[in-house]
């Protein structure tokens, strides 16, 4: 059989053969080993039939029946782990999906970047940094909460691999009250708290806020009146999927399990494993995005992500081109099942007029032309530094929805298709219930001066609640158009 060879050299370490980009080097081999050996005996953390349900979902989106909302944070935290902050997330992803689902009357697949999302890939390895006692000294890039620490300071900077153990049991925990919550009500959207509207400036937006606010409203009230609400596909049961960059090879390898070591009983597995050519899941989190830095043809990290039958995400950014896409979709994907891979654009505004028709059109002549989902992160290519202090990264929320709607032109005039929408966000607020400031404009026109009020982000800067529910509004109603 054709489709049984393609995998013939894959094991879940056969990456470890293949030049590594953004490559954490461990001072101590005997203690990365003593991490990984222990995480090798860990459960999963997601089960193999909940990814056979995400891909079955995501098939769906492919086929133009289901819209994929992805969003979360840009790096989290350890600390990030304590309920607020998970709810703030999940509550927002919800409530979007919620607009979402209003406008392009279709379902949402939500997915977090949440529950493992701690590695980061930099573009320097090295920085300078002023120290506690004020010196500047040269110390290693913070790579994420599973690799060092974000203090300055050369030892905090060395890569730890205890915080790949650390990282595991941050993510379970983190999974864990979210699949608790889940089951016992988070999900119950019937009186949203948080549709108050008194952040939005402009009269306009008010009004075009409020007229889809009353509609969806009225909507659930139907529902509920005709018991709609209350059988088992209601809006208290929904699903939620995690995912984070398969960056730190290790860890996913760690986690990497084949099907005949999974406990799922072999009937609920079969089926859908007769359509694909791989044995083995990253039970890291349900889906795995491969970053626009490591997605090298005959890198490691390809090499990783092609075994795998989780459904993943490639990142395509600028320097992508028609022919590499076709290449890379060839080998991550080699029986173009549909769903399996999301393309996940990033080029910043102004550019997907110009860069995405080719790859459209590339795709198009490929075996993949209906198998892709063609999603937008509008965030990734707009990150700039803020004119009135160059150190701080921020986006403007104008860019973020110029993108967007790039995005949605270009499919239109391409006969194709904006299926998905990835997002850097947050809905964390203080207990005075003021949003973080990240990024300026948006409805309530946060401007660069505001930005050193809340600045919490490690990394990349994130919508705020208020931006988020912007997007989400703007394109609930080009979804309907
Ligand atoms: C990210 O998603 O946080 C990221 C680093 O993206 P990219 O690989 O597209 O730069
Ligand atoms: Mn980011």
């Amino acid at each position: 059989m054709a489709s049984a060879s393609i995998l013939d050299a894959w094991t879940p370490s056969s990456w470890r053969t293949k030049p590594i980009a953004q490559d954490v080097v461990y001072p101590n081999q005997a203690e990365l080993n003593r991490a990984t050996d222990r995480l090798k005996q860990l459960p999963g953390l997601v089960t193999p039939f909940e990814i056979e349900k995400l891909r079955k979902q995501l098939a769906d989106v492919a086929d133009g029946k289901a819209f994929l909302l992805q969003s979360g944070d840009c790096a989290e935290l350890f600390t990030d782990c304590v309920p607020s902050k998970i709810d703030a997330k999940v509550k927002l992803s919800l409530l979007m999906s919620l607009i979402l689902i209003w406008g392009g009357r279709l379902p949402v697949v939500r997915v977090g970047r949440i529950a493992g999302q701690y590695a980061k890939p930099r573009s320097k390895a090295t920085e300078v940094v002023k120290t506690e006692d004020g010196e500047q000294v040269e110390v290693l890039t913070f790579r994420g909460d599973n690799v060092n620490a974000f203090q300055a300071s050369a030892s905090a900077r060395r890569p730890d691999p205890e915080r790949l153990l650390q990282s595991y049991f941050h993510s379970c925990a983190t999974l864990n009250h979210i699949r608790a919550s889940l089951g016992s009500g988070i999900a119950d959207l019937h009186a949203p708290q948080s549709w108050s509207l008194a952040h939005v400036r402009s009269p306009a937006l008010q009004r075009e806020f409020s007229s889809v606010i009353e509609s969806l409203e009225d909507a659930l009230h139907f529902m509920q009146v005709v018991g709609a609400d209350r059988n088992e596909r209601s809006l208290e049961s929904v699903d939620y999927y995690t995912s984070h960059e398969g960056l730190m090879l290790e860890y996913e390898e760690s986690l990497t399990r084949g099907i005949e070591s999974s406990r799922m009983s072999k009937s609920k597995l079969e089926a859908p494993n007769e359509s694909t050519r791989a044995s083995h899941y990253a039970l890291s989190a349900h889906t795995l995005w491969l970053g626009d830095r490591t997605r090298q043809l005959d890198g490691a990290h390809v090499e990783y992500f092609r075994g795998l039958i989780n459904p993943i995400g490639v990142k395509v950014g600028p320097s992508m081109k028609p022919g590499e896409l076709v290449d890379l979709l060839a080998k991550v994907d080699p029986l173009a099942e549909k769903g399996r891979c999301t393309l996940i654009c990033r080029f910043g505004a102004g550019k997907a007029p110009s860069l995405l028709p080719p790859l459209i059109q590339a795709v198009r002549s490929s075996p993949h032309a209906n198998s892709v989902i063609w999603c937008s992160d509008p965030m990734h290519g707009n990150t700039r530094s803020s004119p009135l202090d160059p150190s701080i990264k921020t986006r403007r929320f104008g860019d973020v929805v110029t993108e967007l709607v790039e995005s949605l032109q270009v499919h239109a005039a391409e006969r194709s298709r904006l299926a998905g929408v990835h997002l850097e966000l947050t809905g964390e607020v203080n207990a005075k219930g003021e949003s973080v400031t990240e990024c300026v404009g948006g409805s309530m026109e946060l401007s660069d001066e505001d930005l050193g009020r809340r600045y919490l982000t490690h990394c990349d800067p994130r919508l705020n609640y208020e931006q988020s529910l912007d997007v989400a509004f703007l394109l609930s109603h080009s979804l309907r158009s």
